[in-house]
């Protein structure tokens, strides 16, 4: 039994590593893909997590493989393919210090997962099936996604959803606004920035604009996560908003897969369905999952800087109750 399985990318993200003795750029080879950070938070917090995901057969996909196995996140959900390359990216530095990406992905694995390669097994035996866009940018992995989420309705799974979106990797913004709706239809969890609002909307206005969502598109639950500032949800009617842990943040890589991990963490635990949370419950939920946030920020990497459940707990006594 799974308690919670997700699709999607899992790909190598170069980071700026300074510079060698004959001052050539050196780069760090990181895990990256948020689905996978996710899955890494929950793993950490003893959840059991699988991941389903297309690798290239290369010595890239082979360390990511490496990195889930040590973190406990099952890989039997992983295809290995000796068409395509593992996804690559590279994460320059601007001169105001901004992460720009390159992504060799012309095509990447993650793209090329099919319908057919879907480990649907782990999707049965899972409690919780969670989701991004960016296995919706091109087919064969969209169709793929489509059909994971109807077999995760059908089954009754709890669904989850970050679409994450990154302009580079769509064709147009029209195909990713149109896709990322696509994916709303299927959410009863859906974590989202407030720029990623706005962009699916069009309502520059948090509280109308979630109230759009859960109207139009009937998703129980949704979270805007607000970076330095915390985060918001709305169930329903009822909304909220949860302040910060004020930190020395050092990079916030992975802050939002980690404060998605520790709400799906903290609704498991729960034992309920979202229906059943009172708003008092909630606004602890995001309390916790704004302290795995701001932690994850203290640190570098994404899957390096999550903490254990007891620094989580111990971050939160010490702070106190926002
Ligand atoms: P991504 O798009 O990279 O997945 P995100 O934009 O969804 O991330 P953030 O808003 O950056 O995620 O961070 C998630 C949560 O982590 C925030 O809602 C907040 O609770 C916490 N957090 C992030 N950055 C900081 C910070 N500088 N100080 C305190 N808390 C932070």
């Amino acid at each position: 039994m799974y308690d919670v399985v997700a699709l999607g990318e899992l790909l190598i993200d170069f980071t700026p590593a300074g510079l060698s003795s004959n001052q050539c750029f050196l780069f760090e080879q990181n895990p990256g893909g948020a689905p996978a950070n996710v899955l890494s938070v929950l793993s950490k917090f003893n959840k059991a997590t699988g991941f389903i995901g297309k690798l290239g057969n290369d010595q890239f996909g082979h360390f990511l493989k490496g990195v889930l196995d040590d973190i406990n996140v099952s890989t039997e959900g992983i295809v290995f393919d000796d068409e395509v390359r593992t996804t690559l990216a590279f994460v320059h530095l601007d001169e105001n210090g901004d992460r720009k990406f390159s992504f060799y992905r012309n095509p990447g694995a993650d793209m090329m997962l099919k319908e057919e390669e879907i480990n649907l097994e782990m999707i049965k035996n899972s409690k919780v099936f969670h989701f991004g866009s960016l296995s919706m940018t091109h087919e064969p992995a969209r169709s793929a996604t489509l059909k994971a989420l109807k077999y995760a309705k059908e089954k009754d799974l709890l669904v989850s959803y970050d679409p994450n979106y990154r302009p580079l990797l769509w064709k147009s913004i029209e195909e990713a606004k149109q896709q990322i709706k696509e994916g709303l239809r299927y959410a009863d969890i859906l974590k989202v920035s407030e720029e990623e609002l706005e962009l699916i909307t069009g309502i520059d206005d948090m509280k109308k604009a979630t109230e759009f969502l859960y109207k139009g598109y009937d998703i129980p639950f949704i979270t805007v996560t607000l970076g330095d500032k915390g985060s918001y949800f709305r169930k329903a009617d009822d909304e909220g908003y949860v302040s910060p842990y004020k930190v020395k943040a050092i990079d916030t890589t992975g802050a939002g897969d980690g404060f998605l991990g520790a709400l799906l963490y903290q609704i498991l635990e729960s034992g309920k369905v979202i229906k059943e949370l009172e708003i008092s419950e909630l606004e602890n939920m995001l309390r916790f999952s704004n302290a795995t946030g701001a932690l994850i920020t203290m640190k570098r990497g994404a899957i390096p800087a999550i903490p254990t459940l007891e620094e989580v707990y111990d971050f939160i006594k010490t702070q106190g109750n926002h």
